[in-house]
């Protein structure tokens, strides 16, 4: 793989499960026993704020039992030895990329560790539970919400990750079910623009079709394969 200069790697709910933190999938559609338009649409929040607040209370909680799996760790270390370009975009709030080493993590989807202020739209580092509904940092108005992209709202930095796209030559997706877009296009626009394409999923996703390799497996083993793969140890 020594011709691989510009990598995208895609991150679902699937790198985590191993670390203990439900995906869609593994529930039944749900998240963690609740249906996913009660807690991640806008329309849910504006219907029960106190049931959405105290279900990402409970999700911000729930990081403090978890730890990383070797999964995390070997992107970590890609990030720390690859010589090329490296972007890792995830879709989880979780922060186990981070607390497996590494640096630069576009989470598309937002973080459960950050809060955004819906008065004056500040997003704020927090690890605090919000049903209590504390102050904002910045404007101290009792208005933040959870820093989480829901269904219907748009993902951020996207104009970042085409970018990277673009002059990606290989685009690994991990542990995604490929139901969820924008995310769930990546692969055909990185394709499209020339770039390889790998899956590694515990099974054939949805969008299993767009790529030129698939491979099944848990993401505890097969990233650490790949990772020393693309090292060439
Ligand atoms: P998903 O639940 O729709 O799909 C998860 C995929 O991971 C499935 O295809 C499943 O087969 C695969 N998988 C399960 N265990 C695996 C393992 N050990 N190794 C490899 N693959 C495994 O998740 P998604 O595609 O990320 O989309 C769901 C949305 O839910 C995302 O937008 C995300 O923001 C949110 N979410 C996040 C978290 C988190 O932050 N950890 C958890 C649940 C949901």
């Amino acid at each position: 793989m020594t011709d691989i200069r510009n990598i995208v790697v895609l991150t679902g709910a699937g790198i985590s499960a191993e670390s203990g933190i439900d995906t869609f999938r593994d529930a039944g559609g749900l998240w963690e026993q609740h249906r996913v338009e009660d807690v991640a649409t806008p329309e849910g929040f504006a219907k029960d704020p106190d049931l959405v607040l105290g279900f990402y209370d409970m999700r911000r909680e729930a990081l403090t039992k978890v730890e990383p799996n070797d999964a995390h760790q070997a992107l970590a270390r890609l990030e720390r030895e690859f010589s090329g370009e490296l972007l890792i975009v995830t879709q989880n709030v979780d922060d186990l990329h981070e607390r497996g080493g590494a640096d630069n993590v576009l989470h598309m989807h937002g973080e459960l560790k950050s809060a955004l202020c819906t008065s004056c739209g500040t997003r704020s580092a927090w690890d605090a539970p919000m049903l209590n509904r504390p102050a904002c940092p910045v404007c101290q108005a009792p208005t933040l919400r959870p820093d989480v992209v829901w269904f219907g709202e748009m993902p951020y930095q996207m104009e970042r990750i085409y970018a990277a796209l673009r002059s990606a030559d290989l685009f690994v997706s991990i542990g995604t079910s490929g139901a969820v877009y924008p995310a769930a296009g990546f692969v055909r626009d990185a394709r499209e623009m020339g770039a390889a394409t790998l899956e590694l999923n515990l099974e054939r996703s949805e969008g299993s079709y767009w790529f030129h390799e698939s491979r099944q497996g848990k993401a505890s083993e097969l990233v650490p394969e790949w990772v020393d793969e693309v090292l060439g140890d």
